[in-house]
């Protein structure tokens, strides 16, 4: 069955097609700008011509239908009709204590998903948007959401509760949700895989390393804590998230700068992680080796605090599962960044880890990076987040 992968934001929708026999990728496509001006789909598929089309969308609904034209269309398209995609899987972003697991969407699940905005007012409306505008463009297919959070509902209370007034968790549900789910679920159970072992014989610490980044501790199949909490700001210094902080901090900047919470927010989630860091250098990780490379020192200390804060974590999390088996970098900078990779390994030493630095320096494959004898292995395992999407879809629909 072909499954069609939605990701979709408020003015963007990324897809892809994949055939759940063969997990084959059929094509993929983005669509951007939607209700502003200069809307484009971009549009590829194995072994054709990439297809661009700058055409006004003017709202998810027409994007969802040049999506269907480009995938039907006959010279850059994979399929003759709507009728060959059989189902849709939705990725959501926050589905609160409601779903540990994908469901299939109907008019119940929809209340819930909008009911959860208030956790993600950024993430939850635009993937509605995206589930409506799928529903009324493929009338009969049916659709599924597939939770960012779902994975870490495994969590012991001991690792979601924040020290805050009980009431606040009472009243609005307010503790440690993480996301990344479906990355890390992928990236544990492909690790395992590779090693020819089972998941539920490990203990495996998943460091997701992209513009948002967070680290999961998985033990024996089961996510035990992870690093970002209600929202995607806390834990790790991030692209431009500040990541962890002392709570003081923000009235003491809204105070001594004039700014609003609002304003506040955008700081912490747009201005700071290795962007502010770096004294605005780049939120690029590429840049910010070549700075470092050629003897920026303020790109050498953001680096070497960036590493600092992954390693720190992943001895917290050693600590929580008393012990840990596998380490596996993944997403943009998990699977490229020599410069962060290098910089996080040494620290692994202490538990264990003999790794090799010739590996280190390969970008974006499956890789045991750690020699053969070591105690610790640490792999690199490229995310694969549709495709997850793409199997647990199938596994709701049976
Ligand atoms: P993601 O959010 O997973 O797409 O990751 C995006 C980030 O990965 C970018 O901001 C870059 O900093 C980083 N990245 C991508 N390719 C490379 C590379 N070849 N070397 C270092 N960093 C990279």
């Amino acid at each position: 069955m072909n499954i069609l992968v939605i990701n979709c934001g408020s003015s963007s929708l990324k897809y892809q097609l994949i055939d759940s026999a063969s997990e084959k990728l059929l094509a993929k496509g983005l669509a951007e700008r939607i209700g502003i001006e200069g809307s484009v789909l971009t549009h590829s598929a194995e072994g054709k011509e990439k297809l661009v089309r700058q055409e006004p969308m003017k709202d998810h609904s027409v994007a969802v239908k040049m999506v269907i034209e480009a995938l039907t269309d006959k010279e850059y398209g994979v399929i003759n009709s709507l009728s060959e995609i059989g189902a849709v899987g939705h990725r959501v972003v926050h589905g609160g204590e409601k779903f540990d697991r994908a469901v299939k969407i109907d008019d119940s699940v929809i209340a819930d998903i909008e009911a959860l905005s208030s956790l993600a007012p950024l993430h939850n409306p635009a993937n509605l948007i995206g589930i409506r505008a799928c529903a009324e463009n493929m009338p009969g297919v049916p659709q599924v959401a597939v939770f960012d959070t779902a994975f870490h509902q495994t969590m012991p209370k001991k690792a979601y509760m924040y020290g805050l007034p009980y009431e606040y968790y009472e009243k609005y549900r307010l503790r440690r949700y993480g996301f990344h789910g479906t990355s890390h679920d992928y990236v544990s159970k492909r690790a395992a895989e590779i090693l020819g072992k089972d998941r539920k014989d490990l203990k495996i610490i998943v460091c997701h390393l992209g513009n948002g980044a967070s680290i999961s501790a998985v033990d024996h199949g089961r996510c035990v804590d992870t690093s970002m909490g209600l929202t995607p700001l806390e834990g790790l210094i991030m692209g431009t998230r500040s990541g962890d902080m002392d709570p003081a901090i923000f009235s003491f900047i809204c105070e001594k700068e004039g700014l609003t919470p609002e304003q506040m927010n955008q700081v912490l989630n747009k201005k700071s992680g290795v962007l502010g860091l770096s004294g605005g250098l780049s939120s690029d990780f590429r840049d910010l080796c070549d700075a470092a490379d050629n003897g920026n020192e303020l790109a050498q200390m953001t680096l070497d605090t960036y590493a600092y804060h992954v390693a720190k974590y992943i001895g917290g999390y050693a600590m929580a599962m008393q012990g840990v088996d596998v380490i596996a970098f993944t997403a943009g900078i998990g699977e490229n960044s020599y410069g962060v990779r290098s910089r996080v390994c040494p620290y692994l030493a202490w538990l264990g880890a003999e790794v090799e630095d010739e590996k280190l320096k390969i970008r974006g494959e499956e890789m045991i990076v750690s020699k053969p004898g070591s105690r610790l292995t640490v792999m690199i395992v490229p995310t694969n987040e549709e495709l997850m999407i793409a199997r647990q879809t199938m596994e709701v629909l049976g």
